[in-house]
């Protein structure tokens, strides 16, 4: 079956990000928000022209399937002969199971239904995206693209926790994530830089959720996320790696709920707790506040303890990628980074890092030891081509 035109849909709770690509050409995007509430659809085409950007009626933001109408019409009124030829979803959790998409059968959907207990505030979502696109586009193949899929190369070493081993067998497991992000880099890295593509990479994914991952081969190693999102680095508002003594302790001695600590570790920890002013990396360096300054570096100083673990891990080093909003766009973040990286004979060339990462950037030295480097990812085109494989084998 050729595949020409693939739309990619990434469902969260009340929003819904879309992508259209043509070949591996991104053609239009854009995104509703605000479903279940008050909603609106905006989308524009690759030049530029808005194609649609206005309110949804409570009918049409009733739910995903309703919704995913609006964007069957957004289509149309860019292009009134598409044919959309196959639907790339972003599934979160794959349990450990999948180390590849899948296309969605019924019996597929039904066992994918069985994984939401792993990814809660994710997976259901997804899967209503599923299940909407069924419905908007009938007959179309519809691929399941994981999260977690990257990651399952991790030995047991690395994927285990150290409790009993029943929990390991019954999926408690350091799954990661962030893993369409990585793959794109670990492809894209033959494109750009193909003297380390083969080599020992360190990715930093460094967006309002952030994840790094040690990648040698172009496969994952091990990754800084675990058994959900929380794990690992510092984040917008996520604590990354706790002490779960300390979950104890706040149940213990203020009297709070598992749901009351959840909330306080995913929604108001990080780098929204540390400096009490935001989760946005620019408003932290753009504020004088020596409060914001110290949670900068208390966030570069997460990400060097976990880089060393992971570099340790692979037996070396060849290049870092960083990427993801901050990744890409903060030069301060990453000139903090690489200096802790000095001692390994990383040497970042200042003024190539005042660029942004719009295709990639290089910003060591040439005689840096370690190619140090700012990818712009896709995560979107990554799904698109995933999608495209799965339909045309
Ligand atoms: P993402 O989740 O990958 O879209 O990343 C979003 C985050 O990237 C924002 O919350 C900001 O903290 C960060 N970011 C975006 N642009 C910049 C910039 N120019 N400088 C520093 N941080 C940025």
């Amino acid at each position: 079956m050729t595949i020409e035109t693939i739309l990619v849909l990434n469902a969260g709770s009340s929003s819904i990000k879309f992508q259209l690509f043509k070949g591996e050409e991104s053609v239009l995007s854009g995104q509703i928000d605000g479903l279940g509430a008050s909603a609106w659809i905006k989308g524009k085409s690759a030049e530029g022209a808005v194609i649609m950007d206005r309110a949804l009626s409570d009918e049409e933001a009733k739910n995903h399937n309703t919704a995913l109408q609006v964007i069957l019409a957004l289509l149309k009124e860019f292009d009134s002969e598409l044919e959309v030829d196959a639907i790339g979803h972003r599934v979160v959790h794959g349990s450990a199971k999948y180390s590849a998409p899948v296309l969605v059968t019924d019996e597929v959907f039904a066992e994918l239904e069985t994984f939401n207990d792993l990814a809660p505030l994710h997976n259901p979502h997804n899967l209503a995206g599923i299940q909407g696109a069924k419905e908007a586009f009938p007959g179309k193949p519809n691929v399941a693209c994981f999260d977690t899929a990257f990651h399952r190369t991790q030995e047991f070493k690395n994927e285990a926790y150290a409790i009993p081993l029943k929990y390991y067998e019954e999926g408690v497991r350091r799954y990661g994530m962030h893993g369409q992000s990585f793959h794109y880099i670990a492809e894209e890295l033959h494109n750009v830089a193909p003297e380390v593509a083969n080599g020992k990479v360190v990715v930093a994914h460094l967006g309002n959720g952030a994840s790094m991952c040690a990648i040698e081969n172009g496969k994952c190693v091990t990754t800084t996320m675990g058994f959900t999102p929380l794990d690992g680095l510092a984040m917008g508002t996520r604590s990354g790696t706790i002490d779960a003594g300390v979950v104890f302790y706040m149940m213990d001695h203020y009297g709070m709920s598992a749901k009351e600590v959840a909330n306080l570790l995913n929604k108001e920890s990080g780098m929204k707790g540390l400096s009490g002013i935001s989760q946005d990396m620019r408003d932290l360096e753009n504020s004088d506040s020596p409060v914001a300054a110290r949670a900068l570096e208390y966030y570069e100083n997460r990400i060097l303890r976990e880089m060393g673990g992971l570099i340790a891990v692979m037996g070396g080093l060849d290049a870092v990628v960083f990427t993801g909003g901050i990744g890409e766009n903060s030069s301060q973040t990453r000139a903090g980074v690489c200096k802790g990286l000095e001692f390994l004979g990383a040497e970042l060339d200042e003024e190539a890092n005042k660029g942004r990462a719009k295709d990639a950037l290089v910003i060591s030295k040439p005689s840096s030891k370690v190619k140090l480097m700012a990818i712009a990812t896709d995560e979107e085109g990554m799904i698109a081509r995933q999608t495209r494989a799965i339909c045309e084998a």
